[in-house]
């Protein structure tokens, strides 16, 4: 069991006020906070090992390289990747996915067909926008129901012989609806399409097996999962980062230059031009090692029963009403009050100290699809606690009166 007041205690950022009130951080979809072994590790690189990687004879560089491919292998084993070189340290989730459309770019013919989800972050449909635009290739979407679940059916209506790749998150950041992507991935396997997961908001809950789901690319983002920000992970397949061509060029991903022609480097280096993110890419293995200890069965218990206790709390008020009501889901409550526009909510909680998304959430399909202008979004994390939901209620209770 986790013993909520140690967890609390690891993370200075949650004993502070906001606007005079104790804050309550409800917007881990977002971002989540940081412990303070991470944010140790952060000074920690800095005053002992602080070095470029991967091309100093001295010791410096040499700790600090082991020290990042030391994370490179912790993240490895924490996704069960085949290869430490199938890992790529990336700046975020957008990054990543930036990487593989890319890279599809010199693989994708006028007529081929791109499947995108109805419930994408905007950094799963645009690049893929952008390559189809490039190429003449055709984007598709996979649409939902009003709970905001993946059509199935129409799911394997859209597939064929056209469809080149299929690109899904795990979890959505804007409903909470985790995705039937195993189905997904061994349905388009089928028909020979590569898949990429956005893992962005799935890795803060569970711990991906990229070899069991079978997944051609998955990226996720290190500072939603306590790590520093400008982090991030691309998973990807090694039969499919050689066929790929870089994505950017420069120091660190060439084997050797000439002005004539130039070869790059084996993977992953190949990928990871220029210096990295190093004291990052190290700091993200300590937040990985961080989720561990804690437990992803203890996250997943308190944060199932922290969705469940908001639901209910939330339903309790007049007019409220929850968008994203998928079967399995994840502690993230979309809701909107009859009535008065989400942005006002927001801005009287906030100065009640409850910090909670409004808007669109980077997915405006997702709002027109419902025929609203956006929510409120609280998204809860294992640090969390049910007197902290009590305060929002109470919030949004106090916030509807004034406003109604
Ligand atoms: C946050 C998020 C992204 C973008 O992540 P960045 O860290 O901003 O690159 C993409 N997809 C989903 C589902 C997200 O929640």
């Amino acid at each position: 069991m986790l013993d909520i007041n140690k967890i609390r205690a690891d993370f200075p950022i949650l004993s502070q006020k906001v606007n005079g009130k104790p804050l309550v951080y409800f917007d881990n979809g977002a971002t989540s906070q940081k412990p303070q072994v991470v944010i140790d590790a952060i000074s920690k690189y800095y005053q002992e090992i602080n070095a470029n990687i991967h091309r100093g004879v001295h010791t410096l560089s040499q700790l600090a390289t082991d020290a990042y491919e030391a994370s490179r292998g912790k993240i490895q084993n924490h996704i069960n990747a085949k290869f430490a070189h199938e890992v790529l340290f990336t700046s975020g989730t957008t990054h990543g996915i930036n990487l593989v459309t890319n890279g599809f770019a010199s693989i994708l013919k006028p007529g081929d067909e791109v499947l995108v989800s109805a419930l994408e972050h905007h950094s799963n449909i645009v690049p893929w926008q952008m390559l189809c635009e490039k190429t003449g290739a055709i984007l598709r979407v996979i649409p939902m129901n009003q709970d905001g679940e993946l059509i199935m059916a129409e799911y394997d209506k859209l597939l064929s012989d056209k469809t080149k790749v299929v690109t899904v998150n795990h979890i959505s950041n804007a409903l909470g609806t985790v995705n039937p992507i195993k189905y997904m991935i061994d349905e388009a396997h089928k028909f020979g399409a590569a898949v990429l997961i956005d893992g962005a908001q799935a890795v803060p809950h569970l711990k991906p097996d990229v070899q069991e789901l079978d997944c051609d690319f998955y990226a996720f983002s290190g500072h939603k999962i306590c790590g520093p920000t400008g982090t991030g992970i691309l998973y990807g397949k090694e039969a499919w980062l050689n066929k790929l061509p870089p994505y950017q060029g420069g120091g660190e991903m060439i084997k050797e230059v000439t002005f004539e022609k130039t070869t790059y480097a084996e993977l992953p280096h190949k990928f990871e031009a220029g210096t990295p993110n190093i004291a990052g890419g190290i700091v993200l293995g300590t937040a990985v090692d961080y989720m561990n200890e804690v437990g992803f069965d203890n996250i997943q218990q308190q944060e199932l029963e922290l969705l469940e206790y908001g639901t209910k709390r939330l339903l309790e008020i007049e007019g409220l009403k929850i968008f994203g009501t998928a079967k399995e889901k994840t502690s993230v409550i979309s809701f909107n009050i009859e009535g008065i526009h989400p942005y006002d909510i927001g801005t009287i909680i906030d100065k009640l100290g409850i910090a909670v998304r409004t808007g669109h959430h980077c997915a405006q399909p997702i709002m027109t699809f419902f025929n609203i202008p956006g929510t409120i979004r609280a998204s809860f994390a294992f640090y969390n606690t049910k007197e902290e939901i009590d305060a929002m209620v109470a919030a949004v209770k106090k916030a509807q009166l004034m406003l109604s």
